[in-house]
């Protein structure tokens, strides 16, 4: 009998794709897709390169490598393309310099506000017409641009919105980095309400979540260099701490070892989503590729490596995976791997009435709350911030209609 003894056992509904096909491969099993498919290249621009690589650039333009500076303190300290902008530039040279290193990636084709205007949805259209989106989220003391690596997603989770249409292509390094400098731009320009009267200092995107669409570790190397551009000291990046950039995934093991081995102790997130690889396998497809046990593994890998505590996400669908057994299960494979280094954000899906993706009922959102920390593991309930524009996790659709 499984550990939950209450008198009633709640139903077990298992997950299906509702109003979609789920694409399946050979053998009947859920597609999943890691390679890109091949695609036009955007614009070469100065976020996809290194400092060398900048300078180098603009010497074979024709141009003096100190120019590299100066167009990087426009991009990543004034937030601007615009040679309009650039006054300490030559002004019969500056229209070339930009078209050569900060050529546009992408063109805002619509923006949701929630009514009280701390939260703003983007919708971007890249060069080849391929749509992204990103949140924008002002939260005490902080604010929080959740991004998307990816032009819709090859993992196939049949919950999740983007994963219903494939994955388009992989997003640049400076395709995912516009993100946040448009965000700042945005930012600069006080359209995100909520700013405190006192505050006087200009505002900019403090925390980075890839939780937008997209598997980051699917997309590698641009995800990296991507980091590192945001960590690496203003004017030659972003100037961002490392730790205030969490990168998610569903579990791609020998990616996030090799995340684990790189210098830049980000935040660290496993969406899990079900202890069990029996509900797993449905619900997440990768599962089938590598198996909760081994995702937890390498999660507790990479805080041996970095330090740094690990985020377990755990979507809360009601009587799929919100079951009282499952809490217990999650915590005893979590302290099977030591105290201390991991804390749980249980997150009710939202809402969608009548679907079998729907939220857990609250007293049982606060129950699988209640056993994990009761089993000494930190646990906190996060809020669906922007459920009103689709703008929570599984719901980037980017849809432009
Ligand atoms: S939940 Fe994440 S990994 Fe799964 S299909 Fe959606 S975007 Fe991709």
């Amino acid at each position: 009998m499984p550990p939950e003894t209450l008198p009633v056992a709640r139903p077990q509904v298992r997950p299906t794709t509702e109003g979609w096909s789920q694409k399946l491969d050979g053998s009947g099993r859920p597609l999943l897709q890691f390679a890109s498919p091949k695609r036009g290249k955007p614009p070469a621009h100065l976020a996809d390169l290194t400092v060398e690589e900048r300078k180098a650039r603009l010497v074979e333009l024709g141009f003096p490598a100190f120019r590299a500076r100066q167009l990087a303190t426009h991009y990543f300290t004034h937030y601007t393309s615009d040679p309009a902008d650039m006054t300490d530039l030559p002004a019969d040279t500056r229209h070339e310099l930009v078209a050569g290193l900060l050529p546009p990636l992408m063109t805002e084709l619509r923006r949701l506000t929630t009514d009280k205007g701390d939260t703003i949805k983007f919708l971007w259209k890249l060069h080849d017409g391929a749509l992204v989106e990103s949140v924008l989220m002002r939260y005490p003391g902080r604010i929080t641009l959740c991004v998307s690596s990816q032009a819709g997603c090859g993992m196939n989770c049949p919950f999740c919105a983007t994963g219903q249409a494939g994955l388009t292509r992989n997003l640049s390094a400076a395709e995912i980095l516009d993100q946040v400098v448009r965000a700042n731009r945005a930012l600069a320009q006080g359209e995100l309400r909520g700013k405190r009267k006192d505050e006087t200092t200009p505002e900019r995107v403090s925390n980075i979540v890839f939780m937008g669409m997209g598997e980051p570790l699917a997309n590698y190397n641009r995800l990296m260099h991507a980091v590192r551009t945001m960590v690496a000291p203003q004017p030659e990046g972003l100037g961002m701490s490392a730790r205030h950039i969490t990168v998610s995934t569903v579990g791609l093991v020998p990616a996030i070892h090799k995340l684990a081995d790189e210098s830049v102790p980000v935040t660290f997130a496993l969406s899990l989503h079900a202890p069990d690889d029996e509900l797993r396998d449905e619900l997440i497809p990768v599962n089938s590729k590598w198996k909760v046990d081994e995702a937890l593994d390498a999660a507790r890998a990479y805080f041996e490596k970095t330090g740094r505590r690990v985020s377990i996400e755990y979507a809360l669908i009601k009587d799929m995976n919100d079951h009282g057994w499952r809490a217990d299960l999650l915590a005893q494979k979590l302290l099977a791997r030591g105290h201390g280094w991991v804390h749980v954000n249980p997150i009710p899906l939202n809402p969608t009435p009548g679907s079998i993706w729907t939220a857990s009922e609250p007293e049982v959102q606060d129950e699988f709350v209640r056993r994990l920390n009761a089993a000494g593991i930190p646990t906190t309930l996060r809020d669906t911030r922007g459920k009103e524009i689709d703008g929570a996790c599984g719901q980037l659709a980017a849809a432009d209609d």
